[in-house]
């Protein structure tokens, strides 16, 4: 190659909120970095990132209720306090960010919104006391409040209450550590921020196309400009796939041995989203019911209040989709593209261990919109189908990855696969998603740049930035009261 081909020391793929938090946090941690960032987009946060393509719940396992399964015969919370602490941890970097003029007026991007978990039934009621003894018992979950009376309920939550049959009973758990978080205004405000003031700008209406091993051993990383139709090579030390459901097929160009057997299991959302202001403004707070049985966790049905550009909204969902679109902006050809001889047997063996999916995804597609209505009244009761309409959310792509009894499995979680020799890494799957972004960023870190995360500088800005990080804050409760004090009075949330 040419001594003329662009280098730098960090390229990211996509302008989403994975690797507008990992350039923050790289530029934050060592400011001589160059660091380059490639968008196929004409704007940031175009996909899943974009408060329309998701449900903005700041994920904290306050109301979800797949985070506290029953096992043998006890409520198992390990899942939800390690979600906790995740988003303890972007909320703590979110606001530092705002105290230091790199994130804009917290109300932009987040605000508090009672978290509100709700179930029917004597079994769902039973398993709701439980896990409220459970969760309450612990110091980050303190505050939480449980009722099974329809009169509290009701002041909690009235379009979930009014019209109710009396048909046995109800019970709810209520925080008011919840939030809601437009993370596509995170996104944004993050690359201004690199923009202003460390000079790095994004490259909008780049595509990345090819990412081979340079004679170096870093990465030649082809780019093609999509407005003038050029093709250009640049060179990077390290690559970060940010790229969301395009990481998939960038990380199989790579060749990287580790990529091998990962494939993808794309599930699009569709929301309802009320358009009559009288019923927004009677409800304020984020409802999760129980998922139906054979629904991915995803599928969870809730009522959500929303802030999108400073105006209140309310949306129910998500009802699941399937297409073979890998991004929202993407190809029908995605999918099957994706399959390829080192991941065949995994792709073949996700799919035949997961018929029930299959068929609750071809259920949820054929839906009509009266049927869509119909599952939004077991949450509203008197929901009239004038006052809602449909609109497409995001595009998430499930993780497959080999597994020895089944060939293959499908997860729900994200995984970062990186190369062994840490050059490049790529981020899959898309749950808990945007709300522990910074954790994934800092797991990315420590598994890249091993050394530099050891050192003194790096340690005492991370120390700076992120107090609670490498600290166990369920161990330590009052430092973590302490530091949820912090974050809450600069991001401008309810006390906690
Ligand atoms: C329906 C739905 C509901 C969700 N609800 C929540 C929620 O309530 N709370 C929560 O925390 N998370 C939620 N999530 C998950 C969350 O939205 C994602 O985890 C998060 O936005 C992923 O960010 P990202 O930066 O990895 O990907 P993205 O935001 O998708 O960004 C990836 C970017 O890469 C670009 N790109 C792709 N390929 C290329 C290429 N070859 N070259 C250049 N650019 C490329 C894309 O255009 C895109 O802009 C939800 C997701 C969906 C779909």
């Amino acid at each position: 190659m040419s001594d003329e081909v662009p280098q730098c020391d960090v390229l990211l793929v996509g302008a989403g909120i994975m690797s507008a938090t990992v350039a923050t946090l790289l530029r934050e941690l060592d400011p001589t970095l160059r660091v380059e960032l490639f968008e196929r987009l004409d704007r940031p946060a175009g996909e899943s990132s974009h408060a329309r393509h998701n449900a903005g719940t700041g994920h904290a396992a306050l109301c979800e209720l797949n985070y506290t399964p029953e096992k043998n015969g006890t409520i198992d919370i390990t899942k939800a306090v390690q979600v906790m602490e995740r988003f303890e941890i972007s909320k703590q970097l979110w606001g530092w960010l705002v105290e230091n003029g790199a994130l804009p007026a917290p109300e932009t991007f987040i605000r508090s919104v009672p978290h509100l978990s709700f179930v029917t039934g004597e079994d769902d009621a039973r398993f709701l006391r439980r896990r409220h003894e459970a969760l309450g018992a612990h110091p980050l979950f303190s505050g939480m409040e449980h009722s099974e009376d329809l009169a509290v309920l009701r002041g909690w939550m009235p379009l979930v209450i009014e019209g109710r049959r009396d048909d046995g009973p109800v019970a709810a758990t209520r925080s008011h550590l919840g939030t809601d978080v437009d993370f596509g205004a995170i996104t944004c405000g993050m690359l201004a921020h690199l923009e202003r003031a460390h000079r790095v700008m994004p490259y909008f209406s780049h595509e990345v196309r090819d990412v081979a091993r340079a004679d170096d051993g870093g990465w030649e990383v082809e780019v093609r400009d999509l407005s003038l139709d050029l093709d250009r090579t640049f060179r990077a030390k390290f690559v970060f796939l940010g790229a969301g459901g395009g990481a998939l097929d960038l990380l199989h160009e790579s060749e990287i041995e580790e990529a091998r057997g990962y494939g993808g299991f794309p599930v699009s959302g569709l929301w309802l989203v009320c358009k009559n202001p009288d019923v927004v403004a009677r409800h304020a707070a984020k409802v999760y019911a129980k998922a139906k049985v054979g629904a991915p966790p995803m599928s969870v049905p809730h009522l959500d209040t929303r802030f999108i550009d400073g105006r209140r909204e309310l949306l129910f969902g998500p009802f699941a989709g399937f297409s073979t679109k890998f991004l929202k902006e993407g190809s029908y050809l995605d999918l099957p593209t994706s399959l390829r001889l080192d991941n065949l047997l995994e792709m073949i063996g996700a799919g035949l261990h997961n018929l029930p999916l299959t068929r609750y995804l071809l259920d949820e597609v054929t839906q009509s919109f009266a049927s869509r209505i119909e599952a939004l009244r077991e949450l509203v009761p008197d929901a009239r189908a004038e006052d809602w309409e449909l609109e497409v959310a995001g595009q998430r792509v499930q993780v497959i990855k080999h597994d020895d009894d089944d060939w293959g499995r499908l997860e729900f979680g994200t995984e970062i696969v990186s190369a062994k020799d840490n050059s490049l890494a790529a981020l899959l799957g898309a749950s808990p998603g945007a709300s522990t972004s910074v954790s994934v960023a800092l797991d990315l870190l420590l598994d890249c740049f091993p050394e530099r995360m050891e050192s003194a500088a790096w340690k005492s800005k991370l120390e700076e930035m992120i107090p609670g990080y490498a600290r166990s804050l369920s161990n330590e409760p009052t430092l973590a009261r302490a530091l949820r004090e912090t974050s809450h009075r600069r991001l401008r949330l309810d006390p906690p």
